[in-house]
């Protein structure tokens, strides 16, 4: 009975946690909105930003404009920085505040962060399981309605790997985003991006970003609740 109350309650926590992602999620929006139309005291564009940091760190990263909107990332493979279209020859605020942090991962990369490592790991696994985990997963189906018994946790099983995994990947990430965030702060800081407002808009904009990350969590680990109360319930011995 107790894991049926909490196989009830994990999933009202999905529809908060949804809840909060959108919210966090509009509120990104939001400070996107309000800061891109504001330049940064630094005077220079996102690409430049990104040029300027890479050479100073001795980095030797590509720089690289790519579609979309708020698409901006870091690429290991290639060691490049990717800025949105919006973002690369942007001076504003926002602009510069994504592309430092983005730089903070070319800098996790480089130092072999070990929350950095520990999720592009993570990601590999979880990549490669799910995809064997769907044949699985529909194998699972298809024995339990042939067999009827027996077999029938499976599905369950199969699940709660790949809620798990996606929830080990989420936990993961958020010391690696905030520890970017983090890093990128200092380097606009560093730069003399320093006045009351420009520190105020970088921290709004970045930690409307975490949020976004923290509900990404919420909601994978209240799906891996919910399978793991499914599990107990059935598997229960009377
Ligand atoms: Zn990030």
């Amino acid at each position: 009975m107790g894991y049926i109350i909490g196989y009830s309650i994990s999933g009202f926590v999905i529809i908060i946690s949804i809840i909060i992602a959108l919210v966090a999620q509009s509120k990104v929006n939001d400070a996107y909105q309000t800061y891109k139309s504001i330049n940064s005291s630094l005077n220079m564009t996102g690409a430049e930003l990104a040029e300027k940091l890479s050479r100073e760190k001795g980095l030797a990263l590509q720089i690289k404009s790519c579609k979309g909107n708020l698409t901006d990332h870091y690429n290991p493979k290639d060691k490049s920085i990717n800025i949105s279209q919006g973002n690369y020859a942007s001076s504003s605020i926002a602009a510069l505040s994504i592309v430092a942090h983005e730089f903070g991962h070319a800098l996790q990369d480089k130092e072999r962060y070990g929350f950095y490592n520990l999720r592009q790991f993570v990601v590999k696994i979880s990549n490669f399981a799910s995809g064997i985990l769907l044949p699985l997963l529909i194998i699972g189906i298809i024995l339990e309605f042939v067999l009827m018994s027996g077999i029938g946790n499976i599905v369950i099983y199969i699940s709660i790997g790949i809620y798990g995994l996606a929830l080990i990947a989420n936990l993961a990430t958020l010391p690696v985003e905030y520890n970017a965030s983090k890093r990128g702060k200092e380097l606009l800081f560093s730069l003399g991006a320093t006045s009351e407002d420009e520190v105020y808009a970088t921290e709004k904009m970045l930690n409307a970003a975490a949020m976004t990350y923290v509900a990404g969590t919420l909601v994978s680990l209240a799906y891996f609740l919910r399978y793991l109360f499914l599990l107990l319930a059935f598997t229960r011995k009377d």
